[in-house]
């Protein structure tokens, strides 16, 4: 197959033109059907004056629009900015003001929206099927260069506020070699429960019709729901964030199931410990690949393979590992912010160079300035160290680093030992200002349900385990922690009322 994104869906309209290419709001859409509809789109699109280039975007949740409109905007050079539909009002009509797009197709569930965004709007449903209606189903034949944008995904604002990231045709050429990394052919049936909007959801979606399977659609992540999923439609593949995981592996029966289908579970996107690890492996019986990677890098470009996830054999601690990169990726570690290299086995910050690194951020020359380090390196922002077997261990991202006194804590190693504490439900690890030492390690706790914890104990737990430096000296204890659609924990959100006036950039 042509690498092209917009090869996917001519390629496999010509070669399996009959099998379902996405399942989703009750309806099953094959791959003939996307090729026809996106022509259709496309057509729509030339209609209203857009042509290479041209941005539109989609705010919804996962639903089978979005392809018609990703491959109809692809069939014309045109590309695809899926929107967070969990932000404000004014951020969502602001990102796509700053995507300068004329046309967006809105979830009819958000249709109270679509008045506050500029430009033209389509619901989903009604109004899009006759908006395909309206225009011919023919193909404009757009091939595109390898360097041409696909889509613009923004981050998911973990640090700061979501940035744009351009992806290109040649950022995805190796989708077709991942699909198979991770297990996905023809026969596979793929769970995409992770939102479209993020590269954890179009970046699986993409790969699984590069291998021309059939993508199982979830709009609400509910893990019972996603359980009983599991079973009813022989799921075969799926990638999980590990917070959804950890929810999963809570249903209560989750073991019991019938999981025959299943080839593998994909995780990554964020921090996950062995703790959840070993109980997904008794729940789901199933390999397990963990990815490392981000919106800039295209997703994964770092994998832990399943004969990696052993936790009673003598290579353990590899499950604390994110794995090995990609025959064609390159890892580098480097002093923070600087070139000068780490020696192997010493943290620093993780730089990476690969096809699959974006061209830049949109409109965002002085950012792309900083990710983009020279000689096709990108830095990732997060802090990790490679063993003598080329393992990559992430100890944190740079900015969620505490620096008490002349010492760094990677708040992740002490998160680990916490979240094995029976009374512990839910855990996160971060620096308050403290004026003797700079910052300190604060614990911020979720008890488990009916769990009698003092602050004490939690202090006491961590410094029978780790060097004296790492224990919190102070813990707070909340009903849950606040975390985004990633599952990933809001840390500049926790730290915030403590460094409020301290000049201190929580970002
Ligand atoms: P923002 O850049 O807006 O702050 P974000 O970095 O969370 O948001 P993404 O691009 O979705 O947005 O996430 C990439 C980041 O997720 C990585 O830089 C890394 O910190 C984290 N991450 C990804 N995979 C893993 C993994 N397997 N283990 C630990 N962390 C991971
Ligand atoms: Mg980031």
């Amino acid at each position: 197959m042509d690498y092209r994104v917009v090869s996917i869906v001519r390629d496999n309209a010509r070669d399996r033109g009959t099998a379902p290419a996405v399942t989703g709001d009750g309806r099953t859409v094959s791959y003939a059907e996307l090729h026809e509809r996106s022509s259709r789109v496309a057509q729509a699109l030339l209609a209203a004056g857009l042509g290479p280039g041209s941005r539109v975007a989609y705010l919804g949740k996962n639903a089978p629009e979005y392809f018609d409109l990703l491959f109809g905007a692809a069939k014309i050079g045109a590309v695809t900015a899926p929107v967070n539909w969990r932000l404000t009002p004014a951020e969502i009509a602001a990102i796509v003001t700053d995507a300068g797009a004329p046309v967006t197709v809105v979830d009819a569930e958000f249709a109270e929206l679509a008045p506050g965004l500029p430009g033209k709007t389509i619901l989903t449903g009604e109004d899009h099927e006759s908006w395909l209606a309206a225009h011919p189903a023919e193909d404009p034949g757009h091939i595109g260069e390898p360097g041409d944008i696909v889509v613009q995904l923004y981050t998911s604002g973990t640090t700061g506020l979501p940035k744009g990231v351009q992806l290109s045709n040649a950022n995805f050429e190796v989708g077709e070699r991942m699909a198979r990394r991770w297990r996905l052919d023809a026969s596979a049936v793929s769970l995409v429960p992770m939102p479209l909007f993020h590269i954890g959801g179009t970046g699986w979606a993409l790969a699984g019709l590069y291998a021309g399977c059939r993508q199982v659609l979830v709009r609400d992540i509910d893990p019972a729901a996603l359980v009983d999923a599991f079973e009813r439609e022989r799921i075969t593949n799926a990638f999980i964030v590990p917070a959804v995981l950890q929810f999963m592996c809570d249903v209560p029966g989750a073991a019991e199931r019938d999981y025959s289908a299943l080839r593998a579970i994909t995780y990554g996107a964020s921090p996950i410990t062995s703790e959840v690890l070993r109980r997904a492996l008794d729940t789901f019986k199933a390999p397990l690949f963990q990815l490392y990677g981000m919106t800039e890098t295209t997703g994964a470009i770092v994998q832990l393979e399943p004969e990696d996830h052993d936790p009673g054999g003598p290579r353990a601690h590899l499950m604390r590992s994110a794995g090995r990169p990609y025959d064609w990726v390159e890892v580098r570690i480097v002093e923070p912010g600087g070139d000068a290299e780490r020696p192997v086995g010493e943290v620093g910050e993780v730089l990476t160079r690969s096809s699959q690194n974006t061209p830049g951020y949109w409109n965002r020359p002085e950012e792309t300035g900083r990710l983009l380090a020279g000689d096709g390196w990108l830095r990732t922002g997060d802090a990790g160290y490679v063993d003598a077997e080329g393992y990559l261990f992430l100890t944190d991202r740079i900015k969620d680093m505490i620096v008490t006194g002349a010492e760094n804590v990677y708040p992740i190693e002490v998160e680990e030992v916490l979240a094995a504490h029976p009374g512990i439900a839910d855990v996160a690890v971060i620096g308050v200002p403290d004026e003797r030492w700079g910052e300190t390690v604060k614990a911020v706790v979720v008890p488990a349900p009916g769990a009698a914890l003092t602050a004490d104990e939690v202090i006491e737990y961590v410094r029978e385990r780790l060097a004296g430096f790492k224990r919190p000296r102070s813990v707070d204890f909340v009903d849950a922690l606040p975390r985004n659609p990633s599952g990933k924990i809001l840390k500049k959100d926790l730290r915030a009322p403590y460094w409020e006036g301290m000049g201190r950039t929580i970002g």
